[in-house]
């Protein structure tokens, strides 16, 4: 069978990273199928293993940091609008608490599973790492599509899965924040049932919530201009004009949303943007703000019709002729498959986790130069952090401040990234990797194992 030699095809191309597939059936998609298929936790484990080998990191300290320190899997059961019950499964996973409480977000999302959980927690102990801040890394999330409930209905199942995982957060023990398709409302949510149960405001359980329940300036932007700096520092490396690039972003939620119109505000030219539905593509370059008023609306990409924009998919937004090429929506989405059809100069990862190791080998290959998502992401921890010290301290910061504060730490990152690369003649992932693994190995040896 066609299908099978595919798979047995694909097996050989992911040994380690597929899980499996058996009740796949469609013929001629299973490439695409297998794909949506890729175990982002063993690809964050194969992530380690590649930099270790390169670093040359102890392998019991290679062991410690493959897995997680705590998963929990919570049962979310919500009475619905209409009088029925539906159950809900969620996850929060703290992968390191080395050097310090756990940050990370919570998605809500139709496809969220343990393991994806666990890579995105993975992730954030890097992201933490490399920037310098106190903290370790964790990730939360609930398998549900959140466009098929109610206002109330959201809000229900936001308290009883705060109630849920209740034990294991708090501003000493691990901190949430806003994901996929969350935001402050939720996180006031959030703050509020945590509140309840302590019997007095804690606003430092959570960021990224609304400023006049302790939230910071900033935050709702700061993912997006955290990209920025760090692209701008680039540019600045690479003797690029900025404002002479054409620029392609999948994903126009928080993050994508937020840097487009950061570079087209800048005087840059958004050539294509993307949302869940598809894209719209123009040579000429799109009309943001317009877009982002659409999408306020509650509207889709996809029914935003101009006729200078061409509708394209979400696959082939990838394949755009650009200089600089922006995933900001979910992971594995520059894969062993579509890498070398890839037509930019630079990708720079609003999302976490979009681009497979199997990519990454193509993309050095081509010349591509990737800036990875523990890099040029972290603008929306570093705030969160902020946010946090703020909320401790009950003394909140100005906007030039938080923007002044967040392009030193990221420019030291990027700084040290960028020279480490360069010595070692390695991408700006496995140097970003490298500083990150080695400050953690660091904080391990000098805690110890306990006992
Ligand atoms: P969001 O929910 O605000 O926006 C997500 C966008 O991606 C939307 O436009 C949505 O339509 C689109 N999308 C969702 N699923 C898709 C799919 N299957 N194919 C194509 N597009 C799809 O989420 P966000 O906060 O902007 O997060 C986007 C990415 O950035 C995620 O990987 C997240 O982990 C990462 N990230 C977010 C933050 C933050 O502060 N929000 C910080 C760092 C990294």
């Amino acid at each position: 069978m066609v299908e099978n030699k595919k798979k047995e095809q694909m097996k050989f191309l992911y040994p380690e990273t597929l899980v499996a597939t058996d009740e796949i059936e469609v013929s001629g998609k299973v490439e695409k199928e297998l794909l949506t298929e890729i175990n982002p936790f063993e690809m964050a484990k194969r992530q380690i293993d590649i930099v270790a080998g390169k670093m040359g990191l102890n392998e019991n300290i290679k062991k410690y940091l493959k897995r997680v320190e705590r998963s929990l899997i919570v049962s979310i059961p919500i009475k619905m609008d209409d009088g029925s019950i539906e159950i809900f499964e969620g996850y929060r996973v703290q992968h390191s608490t080395i050097r310090g409480p756990g940050k990370g977000g919570i998605r809500f999302a139709p496809n969220v599973n343990l393991d994806e959980v666990k890579a995105l927690a993975t992730w954030m102990t890097w992201k933490c790492s490399l920037l310098n801040l106190p903290l370790g890394g964790a990730k939360g999330g609930v398998c549900v599509d959140p466009k098929k409930l109610s206002k109330q209905e959201l809000e229900r199942l936001t308290r009883r899965y705060t109630a849920e995982i209740i034990n294991i957060i708090g501003p000493d023990m691990d901190i949430p924040a806003p994901d996929l398709n969350t935001d402050p409302q939720i996180m006031a949510w959030i703050m509020d049932t945590y509140s309840m149960h302590k019997g007095r405001a804690v606003p430092g359980v959570v960021t990224g919530k609304p400023i006049e329940i302790g939230g910071s300036v900033g935050r709702e932007t700061a993912t997006g201009m955290g990209l920025f700096f760090v692209l701008e520092a680039l540019c600045n490396k690479l003797n690029i004009d900025l404002n002479n690039q054409s620029i392609a972003v999948q994903g126009f939620g928080n993050v994508g949303g937020n840097i487009a119109q950061i570079l087209y505000e800048k005087g840059c030219k958004i050539i294509a943007v993307s949302d869940i539905s598809g894209g719209l593509y123009s040579k000429e370059g799109l009309n943001i703000n317009e877009l982002l008023e659409w999408r306020d609306r509650n509207n889709y990409l996809k029914d935003f019709h101009y006729e200078n924009y061409k509708f394209i998919s979400n696959e082939e937004i990838l394949m755009v002729k650009c200089d600089i090429l922006i995933p900001a929506a979910i992971e594995n989405q520059i894969t062993q498959l579509n890498a070398n059809n890839l037509k930019c100069k630079i990708i720079l990862e609003g999302a976490n986790g979009p681009t497979t190791p199997e990519a990454d080998d193509i993309l050095k290959q081509k010349g591509i130069i990737v800036v990875p998502d523990i890099l040029a992401n972290a603008g929306g921890v570093c705030v969160s952090y902020f946010e946090y010290i703020q909320d401790i301290h009950s003394y909140f910061w100005k906007l030039e401040r938080i923007n002044q504060e967040l392009k030193n730490i990221l420019g030291s990152a990027f700084e040290d990234t960028y020279s480490l690369s360069k010595e070692k003649n390695v991408t700006l992932r496995i140097a970003s990797y490298m500083i990150a693994i080695s400050k953690l190995a660091k904080a391990i040896e000098l805690r110890g194992i306990y006992p």
